[in-house]
């Protein structure tokens, strides 16, 4: 059973602020609610008072602006998936967003709400990790912008203060020769809690060296992680099979995966290392 709180509906961005202030204690944003409703009904989380973000028109819409992509916070994983710009620009994330839970679900699930609520199987970190995401996060006093891979901190943790909300996503527009993609396993095809997930995307220049690269994992470390040796391993050589193989070794090697229901540790690396050697071979071709 849901135990009893307070829902407080805002209408602007500096009301919900003043609302998250003013509550402090055993307050929270509620998007979505598609983790935090499940929690309380679980016992997990016993917020008194939640402040419904969903509807604030200043966290909404995809943009670009100054060659950034910049996602509101509370746009759905199903309009990340009808949105052309993301199709074009970050394909490493609407791959994420077409293999996140179900129809339902995708249609409440807010990229905000799946960053700040930290699950290390969030399905959106590790394509914004490759993308080098920053978050915005917003209170009273003022805004930060903060790089994704600082906001986590651990198991459902971040640098996310009580009175502050992440309100916007932005991250580089890749340059047109960047490719990249993204792949989850579950337990089943579809509406599948991540056993591991990894996201690549590569800058390969003409003389065939890599420039840049960025490896990202998720459900293998107690938060979304980068695989930051195998990403300098790659840089300034060709991907070579070798090479390529030698840089998913060190994909595994970065992680620090538990045993649980879904897979044991052991089958996580092994698997970090098998999806990140296809996904660098696939950009290879
Ligand atoms: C059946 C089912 C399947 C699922 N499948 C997947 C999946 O495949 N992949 C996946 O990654 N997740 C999955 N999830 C988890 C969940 O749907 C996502 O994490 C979702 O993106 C959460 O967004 P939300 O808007 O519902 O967040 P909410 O539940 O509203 O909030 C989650 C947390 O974030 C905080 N929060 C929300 N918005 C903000 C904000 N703007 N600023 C600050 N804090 C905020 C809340 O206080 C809360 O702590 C699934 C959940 C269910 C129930």
């Amino acid at each position: 059973m849901l135990p009893e709180f307070e829902l407080l509906m805002p209408r602007t961005l500096s009301e919900a602020l003043e609302m998250l202030t003013q509550a402090r204690e055993g307050v929270a944003p509620i998007a979505g609610g598609t983790n935090l409703v499940v929690d309380m009904r679980g016992g997990r989380h016993r917020p008194s008072v939640l402040v419904n973000v969903a509807g604030l028109e200043e966290l909404r819409g995809i943009r670009r602006e100054n060659g950034h992509v910049v996602i509101g916070a509370t746009t759905t994983v199903a309009e990340l998936l009808e949105e052309p710009l993301i199709a074009e620009a970050a394909p490493v994330l609407w791959s994420a967003a077409r293999v996140f839970a179900n129809p339902l679900v995708r249609n409440r699930a807010t990229v905000g709400g799946n960053l700040a609520d930290a699950s290390p199987a969030a399905d959106t970190a590790p394509p914004l990790l490759v993308l080098d995401a920053e978050v915005q996060l917003t209170s009273k006093e003022g805004s930060r912008w903060v790089p994704l891979d600082e906001f986590f901190l651990g198991v459902r943790q971040t640098l996310r203060q009580p009175d502050e909300l992440l309100t916007a996503i932005r991250f580089p527009v890749p340059p047109s020769g960047a490719v990249g993609g993204f792949y989850k396993l579950g337990l089943r095809k579809a509406d599948a809690i991540s056993v591991a997930s990894v996201a690549v995307v590569v800058e390969v220049g003409e003389d065939g060296t890599c420039r840049k690269a960025r490896i990202a994992m998720g459900a293998v470390a107690p938060r979304p992680i980068r695989a930051y040796e195998a990403e300098k391993l790659l840089e300034g050589r060709v991907l070579t099979p070798e090479l390529v193989a030698e840089a998913a070794h060190l994909c595994a090697e970065a992680t620090s995966p538990i045993d649980d229901i879904r897979a044991s540790a052991a089958y996580r690396k092994h698997v970090v290392e098998v999806l990140a050697r296809r996904l660098l071979s696939e950009e290879r071709r």
